[in-house]
């Protein structure tokens, strides 16, 4: 049996595990970092996702948008050193509803994120002010959002949303990248900086005394380390147990579909466009006549939730976007290969269609498309868990949501200042595990609210 000696294991290479080998190792010079993980790095989670950030996030307290504030700070450092390698864009996200009593909703969420510290609040009755974003690049932009209420302004900018428009809200330090290429950019820093990548499965942790002693990884060695970090993903729960944790989570299945649009009807220069109303689909009168008759396909004919979202994928030549709405959210297992279920893709592309009229042209003849996705691992009021665990020496960066992309650089960094034992942000103790024995945090938890999550 081979024996060796890491300074620090980390244990899953998607962009947690990643983000805080390359803290530790470029950031604070830590020696001997082991970053293990069964699988080639980002192949899990990291490279299935939408893609997108923002510093748009809901209270209580600023501690989530302090945390995507730091990590954008940091994303955009990176896009700087990298000659901006994961090609960061500052789209933004547009919120948009056809129902006018939702209007004021959004005022509050504006106002309340600005108080937050996402960025003023500015209200257009006339168009006059709105300034649309760019389509590549994120330098010198607005934060804050544009809560858009003129419909010529509406119309102007963004003529492809249903006429039945009544107001949109784009938040502006928002936008998406390449996670992938953004991952394997921090993981080369890392490996120049000594990190070693081992291909095993963590398998078990020896605490003997009480503290972490060694990790013993599935093909037969055993790494003798004081430092080990779980970055897991959706298999927290199970690494967790390796150390006699039982961590707060639970998963969700969140598929994203993506098509082909050979009739070119996608409008390529969008933001992530998000419809916050709840709607009906749009079905002809025979497809509801067919659909009432079984019990498999009633369920087509209720209401679905809010939230349908979509964007451009690629350069101005590409004809893919990507569609995601999680209308079942569900506690599931977490198990692989991800079934995906047939009728999703046809959901998703009908719900859109009340957004984007103009992808009616698909009904009847769905276009080429592909199904990915993966599971949100999340604690009960979606906010990560980062830092120390009960277990002398067990660190944890995980329960990253549906936000791990965004949230990782500053996670890392986060992850990385807990494990050197330097400064924490005024933000740690909001997303460090001992909060759930606070009495007062357990109050606040009944009452929490919108999760704030897509
Ligand atoms: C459909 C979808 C859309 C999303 N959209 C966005 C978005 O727009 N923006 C955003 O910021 N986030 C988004 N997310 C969320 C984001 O993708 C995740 O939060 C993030 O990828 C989680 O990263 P991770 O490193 O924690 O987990 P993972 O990427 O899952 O990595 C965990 C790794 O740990 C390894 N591992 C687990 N157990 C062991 C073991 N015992 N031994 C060795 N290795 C182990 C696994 O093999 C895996 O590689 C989306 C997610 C999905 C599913």
């Amino acid at each position: 049996m081979a024996h060796s000696s890491a300074n620090v294991v980390i244990c899953g290479a998607g962009i947690a595990g990643i983000s805080a080998a390359y803290h530790l190792a470029v950031k604070h010079g830590v020696k001997n970092v082991v970053l293990v993980d069964e699988r080639t790095p980002l192949s899990l989670t990291s490279d299935k996702s939408t893609e997108c950030y923002r510093n748009w996030w809901p209270g209580p307290g600023d501690a989530m948008v302090a945390l995507m504030n730091r990590s954008i700070d940091i994303i955009e450092d990176l896009a700087r050193a990298s000659d901006n390698l994961f090609h960061l864009n500052r789209r933004g996200y547009l919120y948009a509803t056809a129902d006018p009593a939702r209007v004021d909703d959004l005022r509050r969420a504006g106002e309340e994120a600005a108080t937050l510290g996402a960025g003023a609040l500015r209200v257009h009755t006339n168009g006059s002010a709105y300034v649309p974003s760019p389509v590549e690049g994120f330098e010198n932009q607005p934060d804050g959002a544009d809560l858009i209420l003129d419909p010529h302004t509406i119309r102007k900018y963004f003529p492809y949303l249903s006429e039945r428009t009544v107001a949109a809200l784009h938040a502006r330090r928002c936008g998406w990248l390449s996670a992938q290429q953004l991952g394997m950019y921090m993981l080369e820093r890392a490996k120049e900086r000594g990190v070693n990548f081992v291909d095993a499965r963590v398998e078990a942790v020896d605490t003997t005394g009480g503290r972490v002693r060694a990790v013993q990884l599935n093909n037969g060695a055993t790494v003798t380390a004081d430092h080990f970090v779980i970055a897991a993903g959706p298999f927290l729960k199970q690494v967790g147990k390796m150390l006699g944790v039982d961590l707060p989570v639970f998963s969700e299945l969140h598929i994203k579909v993506a098509f082909r649009d050979d009739a070119r009807v996608f409008p390529r220069n969008a933001p992530l466009l998000i419809w916050l109303d709840s709607q009906r689909l749009p079905w002809t009168e025979d497809e509801r006549a067919v659909f009432a008759e079984s019990e498999e396909t009633r369920a087509l004919l209720n209401e679905f939730p809010s939230g349908v979202h979509a964007r451009p994928e690629g350069g101005a030549a590409s004809p893919m976007f990507l569609v995601l709405w999680t209308y079942h959210t569900k506690h599931v297992e977490p198990a692989l290969p991800i079934r995906f279920e047939p009728h999703y893709p046809e959901i998703a592309l009908r719900g859109l269609t009340t957004m984007l009229p103009g992808l009616k042209s698909y009904f009847g003849k769905l276009p080429r498309l592909t199904m990915d996705g993966g599971y949100y691992t999340k604690t009960q009021e979606n906010r990560p868990l980062i830092g120390r665990l009960p277990v002398p020496g067990a660190y944890v960066i995980a329960a990253l949501s549906g936000y791990g992309i965004m949230a990782s650089c500053a996670a890392g960094e986060l992850l990385a200042a807990h494990v050197t034992g330097g400064p924490l942000p005024a933000y740690a103790p909001a997303f460090a595990l001992e909060r759930y024995a606070d009495p007062h945090y357990q109050e606040l938890l009944k009452n929490w609210g919108a999760s704030g999550q897509l």
